[in-house]
């Protein structure tokens, strides 16, 4: 039985990635599409077998009320807007799974909670590292012990971000540059992998005067969080240098290593191990799964079995509320204290 999910915003990311990973997924289907262009929109219906009658625009979105081949809101927008429409999409009674960064500010994280609560309908932020395989693996060695008390973090997501007039160049669109961009998945993963929230933030942007690309957006972030347990986070993003994904975590009896990390395909474990008093490197065999097909049926299981999603709305909000942190901090040139967050972030 596989559960009907719109797809909402027809970008770079739903045409390439989302649609196509529906026919590796086992319980979901598209059943709509939401776009400004109806051509496009229609031609992409047609390929997926999706009705016209499905087939919405941004003003009609609300119809989707209506439509029962429609269980979930698969929100896959520009930054700012995921919050109106998963209020809207909320209120037309439909779940929602919405595209991280969650929104641009705290506060609409939490009127997209407030909203969903409301109606009774769940809410998941599509944190898709953490529905994949070997990140998956890399959390149980750690839960196991097996790398001992945890030490240190260093993560870094990097990308030459070409295009000035592109909305991810655009505070107002975007929320910011790497940092909530790219930046995020070396935060969340920070947080999953230690199951700790930071309370303090310390950061640096770096933002060119001279790049048209940089005119309204940091072009690379640096961030130091400091965890109870003592466990310290370091991690880098940029948009400003070539294409570099990695992240180590180190505890007192190992480490272990994603490389790549954060990428759609290609991620690697390995983990320092002694035999015989010495160090090798092992590389456990994991099957490469599709992350976007892993999440969204985590998605549509939620649904057909009521469960709390596992990254809802409280993981967005958190970690909306650090990356402020880190903004204060880059301004201020102090470190920023954070409280806890008030409600579980994560699900089981
Ligand atoms: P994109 O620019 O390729 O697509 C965005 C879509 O929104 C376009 O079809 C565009 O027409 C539409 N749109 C509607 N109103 C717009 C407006 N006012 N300005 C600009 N576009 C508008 O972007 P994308 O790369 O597909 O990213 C979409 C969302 O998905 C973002 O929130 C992004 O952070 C997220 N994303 C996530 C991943 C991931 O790995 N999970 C990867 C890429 C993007």
């Amino acid at each position: 039985h596989r559960t009907g999910f719109a797809i909402v915003g027809l970008g770079r990311l739903a045409l390439g990635e989302i649609l196509p990973a529906m026919g590796k997924s086992k319980y979901c289907k598209p059943t709509a599409l939401v776009s400004g262009d109806r051509q496009k929109a229609l031609k992409i219906a047609a390929q997926y077998g999706i009705k016209e009658s499905s087939v919405y625009d941004y003003t009609t979105y609300d119809q989707l009320a209506r439509n029962p081949d429609v269980q979930v809101i698969y929100i896959v927008l520009p930054n700012s807007m995921h919050a109106d429409f998963t209020v809207r999409g909320a209120r037309a009674g439909k779940h929602i799974l919405c595209e991280k960064p969650m929104a641009t500010t705290a506060k609409d994280c939490e009127r997209m909670i407030a909203a969903c609560e409301q109606a009774k309908v769940k809410l998941m932020i599509a944190y898709r590292s953490q529905y994949e395989p070997n990140d998956l693996a890399l959390i149980k060695m750690i839960r196991a012990g097996k790398l001992g008390k945890l030490r240190q973090y260093i993560a870094t997501n990097s990308q030459n971000q070409g295009d000035p007039t592109q909305w991810r160049q655009k505070k107002a669109l975007a929320g910011g540059g790497c940092m909530p961009d790219v930046g995020v998945y070396c935060l969340n993963a920070a947080r999953f992998l230690s199951d700790e929230e930071p309370y303090e933030v310390q950061a640096t942007i770096v933002q060119p005067k001279d790049d048209p690309r940089f005119a309204e957006v940091e072009a690379s972030c640096q961030v130091i969080a400091k965890f109870p347990s003592g466990f310290v986070a370091t991690f880098n993003s940029s948009y400003n240098a070539h294409k570099s994904q990695f992240l180590r975590i180190e505890g007192v009896e190992a480490f272990a290593e994603l490389n790549s990390a954060f990428a759609y395909h290609g991620i690697k474990l390995r983990y320092s191990k002694l035999i015989d008093g010495q160090e090798i490197m092992h590389e456990p065999s994991i099957e490469e799964k599709d992350q976007f097909a892993e999440e969204m049926d985590h998605m549509a299981l939620c649904v057909q079995k009521n469960l709390k999603p596992h990254t809802p709305g409280e993981e967005g909000l958190q970690d909306q509320r650090i990356t402020d942190a880190i903004y204060e901090s880059a301004r201020t040139g102090k470190a920023v204290k954070l409280s806890p967050p008030h409600a579980p972030t994560r699900s089981p």
